[in-house]
């Protein structure tokens, strides 16, 4: 299975309209991966490039510039198996920092980067073929969405192990040097060896319930996903008075979504018939 979320915001129709197609194409993209056998991380990881690489949602080469005029990236990719995460923030000149993020996971003791030393890591990831560049490392280009926003996804493999990703340019009139939510464990996303979830919205107040990681707590104490998701925007409704929207998928084949904004663009493609669904707003979970 795979759950694909394009962001929870304000969205316009035109925006939307563009957008929705790009986290479709992410969706199959990683789910295709998923039924070829390939593991959760390598289908997370597509999934999330190609949303990096569209230029119409905001993360890699169409994410919004913060209040200087540039674009600073935060990307996690996290690996349920065995609670490990990779993380970069506020990278510029990268086009995909999922990427770097899962580099960042698998082949350095650490699991955060920021500042100079992310450059460097770029450097070592295309040094060692780790990944390839498409066109030189820029992530400016003519496409600023700047009407979306983070763009995520759970995967969950034959295996049933669980990865769960975030990657975004932040939110709008960010200062230069400000990091969301999106990057940090257990608030952008999270996953164990039941359950995976991914968040979007106002990163300083995700930040504040750990978002990803209560959600997935209210799964493993028993709740399904759906609940799960929901009871997470609640309780970041009661406590913040923010908004946010969170997709999950468990180990089970289960999924649910949960949003208190407009919109949230998100596909969820699952199980052996491949059998697809789309949402945009909590009316479709209704319908
Ligand atoms: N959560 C992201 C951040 O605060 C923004 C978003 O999801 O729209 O950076």
């Amino acid at each position: 299975m795979i759950i694909v979320h394009g962001g929870a915001g304000d969205w316009k129709q035109d925006k939307l309209a563009a957008a929705l197609p790009e986290v479709e194409k992410a969706a199959t993209i990683g789910f295709q991966i998923l039924r070829n056998g390939g593991s959760c991380l390598d289908a997370a990881e597509a999934c999330t490039l190609h949303m990096e690489e569209c230029g119409k949602l905001n993360a890699g080469v169409g994410a919004r510039s913060n209040l200087d005029g540039v674009q600073e990236l935060d990307a996690m990719i996290v690996d349920g198996v065995n609670l490990k995460s990779g993380s970069v923030m506020a990278v510029t000149g990268v086009r995909h920092p999922i990427s770097l993020a899962r580099f960042a996971m698998e082949k350095t003791p650490h699991s955060q980067f920021a500042g100079e030393g992310v450059k460097k890591l770029y450097e070592r990831m295309l040094a060692e073929g780790y990944r390839k560049e498409t066109s030189p490392g820029v992530t400016s280009s003519p496409f600023h969405s700047q009407g979306g926003d983070t763009v995520g996804c759970v995967a969950v493999d034959v295996h049933a192990h669980i990865a769960a990703t975030s990657s975004t340019g932040g939110i709008p009139d960010k200062m230069a040097g400000r990091v969301g939510d999106s990057p940090i464990f257990g608030a952008g996303a999270y996953a164990d060896d039941t359950c995976g979830a991914t968040a979007t919205g106002w990163g300083e107040h995700i930040i504040r319930v750990l978002l990803c990681k209560t959600v997935v707590s209210y799964v493993d104490d028993g709740l399904d996903p759906q609940a799960a998701a929901s009871r997470g925007i609640d309780l970041l409704k009661s406590k913040t008075g923010s908004q946010a929207g969170v997709v999950v998928a468990d180990s089970a084949g289960r999924y649910g979504l949960a949003m208190n904004t407009k919109a949230m663009p998100t596909v969820v493609i699952c199980g052996k018939s491949a059998s697809f669904r789309r949402f945009t707003s909590t009316a479709d979970l209704q319908a």
